[in-house]
């Protein structure tokens, strides 16, 4: 059996049978609702926000085969601020020192 493609249409699709964890609603048109913050393969990171209460998800779907599993997480970041935060400089080590170092002097 041949592996299907598990492309954006498909991803939709599948939104759209899921439900807000707040309000129970079903996220109808999640064309609109549902932006892909990153794709790797079969994994894709969406944010989410119902259009009945406003509130937001952050999502990992995958997919394998013909299933599909996700996860998500409620959040209070905007579509823009995953955007922000995925191009930010990543926090090291040092830099957690050196703020740690600074809150003590001041
Ligand atoms: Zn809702």
């Amino acid at each position: 059996m041949r592996k299907k493609d598990f492309s954006l249409e498909s991803l939709h699709v599948s939104q759209d049978s899921a439900k807000c964890p707040i309000c129970g609603k079903l996220y109808k048109d999640s064309k609109s609702e549902t932006k892909v913050i990153r794709r790797e393969g079969p994994l894709f990171l969406v944010h989410t926000t119902c259009k009945n209460c406003g509130t937001s998800v952050l999502g990992n779907i995958v997919t394998f085969d013909n299933v599909v599993g996700s996860v998500g997480v409620l959040t209070d970041l905007t579509f823009a601020d995953t955007l922000y935060f995925r191009r930010a400089k990543r926090i090291k080590v040092d830099d957690v020192i050196d703020l740690h170092r600074k809150l003590e002097r001041d």
